[in-house]
């Protein structure tokens, strides 16, 4: 693995429909290995279309053009042999909505090892089952029913299930888009606790809108505005010394009295790409019940 694994070379998306719509704009930016980089900014600022075309998910969808390219330690993504699925291996992506495939616990876990025959046994299916259920805190929930149906679970526990699903065929690499936005406050935190056990040991993206959530579970901030990367910094240094006006009108600070970070903030309120609302919530704040 090298330090980082996943780079985008002056990668551009443009959605070819009625109205065309360049929503990533010649983006050059790495993501470092075993850390956690957060994708902030407005509604409809390309978060989504940046975060799928890291793993070629535009290709379920028709009218989308991509220029430029991603590397995957090294290696192409786009102008390679190599099929689709065994890129989508090596990078999990966990949507926003979660949702069990129709079988039980056990088999949405197993899904993705059955598909890669990436087991010997039935013995070493339980074990591998068991171990990713482990390792996003739903073992001791669920073990006494792992043939129940994966939709039983709470919607919390789903997205966990999700992100069990997405690890079992082992990628170096997750995907999360605003994976706790549909979640209870509760749940919200079980997940983040999740991911925040993870980021060692995985590379993860995790595309969010709350600033207090990429606060909290960020090691890298990378800002986007209008399909363009405003400002990319660690998150120490991205929120305690933004160097763009824009970050700093954004984070909504720092002026004296906002830059402490025990001081709930009230929402900034640049205008967003689509011209809607600007979702960004108080900085400062330390629950997660902004999320929507
Ligand atoms: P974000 O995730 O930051 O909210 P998106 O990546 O979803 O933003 O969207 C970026 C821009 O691309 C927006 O202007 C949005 O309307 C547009 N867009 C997103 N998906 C599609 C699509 N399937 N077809 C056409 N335009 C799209
Ligand atoms: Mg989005």
């Amino acid at each position: 693995m090298t330090q980082t694994p996943l780079t985008t070379e002056n990668l551009s998306v443009t959605y070819t429909g009625d109205r065309e719509i360049e929503a990533v704009k010649g983006i050059s930016i790495g993501f470092p290995a075993n850390r956690l980089t957060t994708i902030i900014g407005p509604s409809g600022c390309g978060k989504s279309t940046l975060l799928k075309s890291l793993n070629r998910l535009h290709e379920i969808q028709p009218n989308v053009k991509i220029t430029g390219d991603v590397l995957l330690s090294g290696n192409s993504v786009y102008n390679t042999d190599e099929p689709t699925p065994e890129i989508r291996k090596q990078i999990g992506y966990v949507p926003q909505t979660p949702t069990a495939l129709p079988v039980s616990i056990y088999e949405n876990v197993a899904y993705g090892l059955r598909i890669h025959g990436d087991y010997e046994s039935k013995t070493d299916l339980d074990e591998k089952v068991e171990t990713y259920l482990r390792k996003v805190n739903l073992w001791e929930e669920v073990q006494d029913r792992l043939n129940a149906p994966g939709a039983e679970l709470s919607t919390g526990q789903i997205q966990r299930l999700c992100v069990a699903r997405s690890l079992a065929v082992e990628p170096d690499i997750l995907l999360c888009d605003e994976v706790t936005s549909a979640l209870d406050p509760i749940s919200a935190e079980s997940v983040e606790e999740t991911l925040e056990e993870l980021k060692s040991e995985y590379t993860i993206i995790l595309v969010t809108h709350s600033m207090a959530q990429a606060r909290r579970l960020a090691d890298e901030v990378v800002f986007l505005y209008l399909g363009e990367v405003v400002e990319a910094n660690n998150v120490q240094s991205f929120f305690e010394n933004p160097q763009k006006e824009r970050t700093k009108h954004f984070i909504g600070g720092p002026t004296p009295v906002e830059s402490d970070s025990s001081t709930k903030l009230t929402a900034a309120t640049s205008p967003t790409a689509d011209g809607g609302e600007n979702m960004f919530t108080g900085a400062g704040e330390s629950s997660s019940s902004e999320e929507q």
